[in-house]
């Protein structure tokens, strides 16, 4: 037997003992914030074996907490961990963001201070980017960090912040030099978020939930070591940021999201009937299958470019074709399940609502989002179209 059939035959067996029923199917998937109690245990277990393994983290080093897993195996751990249905047992913007870009230009100090943290679940982060009128042109915030002492004084306003409620951390973009060009006048810094210079406020969605905020600095604290990279350098740093964010790396290595087709499938026999094991009615058949196939072909790319790179590192400009086709898809499969329900498919409230149909609904709202967040998808055909494609400004 190989390396890697000895590896995944080993993981196969070690999920079977212990990977609880409780962390298997759809159900909580924690994030470490201080803030949010677990209440299944079987969750708080599967937590802790998965830390203790360094699975939380399977691809980072085992010095800062994690698996120190390749490539190869990383992607193996996935499949067998898809095969049994068992959640990730930790996620998050420490994981999948800050934690990847710290592996890259963190100081060791740095490493071993934040990345362990993260890997043993003890913290959860968000992100400080947009401002009010610094979306899109996000090289244009204003937002003011001055050194004093062996403190950054930071003032200003942040907006969108996804979790700021009850994230422990912030990794935030700042002005540091007001009279450079604006990309070059910007710095990288880590924030801890339970002091009295910050303040939120919850803003509330289409979809009646409140997941960011605004939030306000106002003479915050962070310390002067805890700058990421070098001073007004911090541009590069958040670029870098960004493509972690976008490349949605856990789904890419393995092989995409498969997109909940069977749920699509079970919706459409039951709404349409079904004839021979298939959807009944041939137009709702191609429909489905259009999504099935579009999907499979995201996530055999992804596959593709995660084996590609030789490093097994988050790509680079790349990411962008995953960000634009990956939110189509997922507005795309919560417009076919709300379709295919007819009225059953946007109810908000009443007894006549099933509880997953009032839930559909929300989501279907909540992913009209997903084409603006992390850069809206507009600007990311730019981005595909200047630096992948190669085409003129
Ligand atoms: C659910 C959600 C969660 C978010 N979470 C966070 C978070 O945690 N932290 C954070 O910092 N930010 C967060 N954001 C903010 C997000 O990054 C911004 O909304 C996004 O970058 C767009 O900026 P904007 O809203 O200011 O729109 P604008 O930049 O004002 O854009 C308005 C419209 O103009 C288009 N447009 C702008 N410039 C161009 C161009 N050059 N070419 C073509 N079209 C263009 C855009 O595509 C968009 O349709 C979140 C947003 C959402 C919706």
């Amino acid at each position: 037997m190989g390396q890697l059939d000895e590896f995944r035959a080993d993981t196969r067996a070690w999920l079977a003992e212990n990977c609880p029923p409780g962390a298997r199917g759809p159900g909580q998937v924690y994030n470490g914030s201080t803030k949010i109690e677990i209440h299944d245990p079987d969750v708080r277990l599967w937590v802790d074996r998965m830390v203790e393994k360094g699975w939380t983290v399977p691809n980072w080093p085992k010095e800062y907490g994690g698996g120190g897993l390749s490539t190869e195996e990383y992607l193996i751990l996935l499949e067998e961990m898809r095969s049994i249905s068992a959640r990730p047992a930790l996620s998050g913007f420490g994981t999948s963001m800050i934690g990847p870009t710290l592996l890259e230009f963190g100081t060791e100090e740095q490493k071993q201070t934040h990345l362990t943290r993260i890997a043993r679940a003890e913290v959860e982060w968000c992100q400080g980017y947009s401002e009010p009128g610094s979306g899109s042109d996000l090289a244009s915030l204003r937002t003011a960090a001055k050194l004093d002492g062996d403190s950054w004084v930071i003032n200003g306003q942040k907006i969108w912040t996804s979790g700021a409620q009850h994230a422990d951390w912030m990794f935030i973009l700042v002005r540091t030099d007001p009279d450079a060009s604006k990309h070059e006048g910007i710095s990288f810094l880590l924030l801890p978020m339970d002091q009295d210079g910050v303040t939120i406020k919850p803003i509330r969605m289409i979809s009646g939930e409140s997941p960011f905020n605004e939030t306000f600095f106002d003479d915050a604290l962070a310390d002067k070591g805890d700058l990421v990279g070098e001073l007004n350098r911090g541009w590069t740093v958040g670029k870098r940021l960004l493509q972690h964010e976008r490349s949605g790396m856990e789904s890419l290595a393995a092989g995409g999201t498969g997109g909940g087709l069977s749920s699509v499938v079970t919706t459409a026999k039951k709404g349409y009937g079904e004839q021979d094991g298939k959807i009944a009615e041939p137009a709702i058949r191609e429909n489905v299958l259009r999504y099935e196939m579009d999907s499979r072909s995201l996530g055999l790319t992804q596959r593709r470019v995660v084996e590609e790179s030789l490093d097994g590192k988050t790509p680079g400009f790349t990411t962008s074709i995953f960000k634009v086709v990956s939110t189509e898809l997922q507005q795309d499969y919560y417009e076919l399940q709300t379709g295919l329900r007819g009225t059953d498919g946007y109810g908000w409230e009443g007894d006549q609502f099933e509880e997953d149909a009032l839930g559909l609904t929300r989501n279907w709202l909540y992913y009209r989002a997903a084409s603006i967040y992390s850069g809206s998808n507009e600007v990311q055909r730019n981005i595909i179209a200047k630096r992948v494609l190669g085409l003129p400004d």
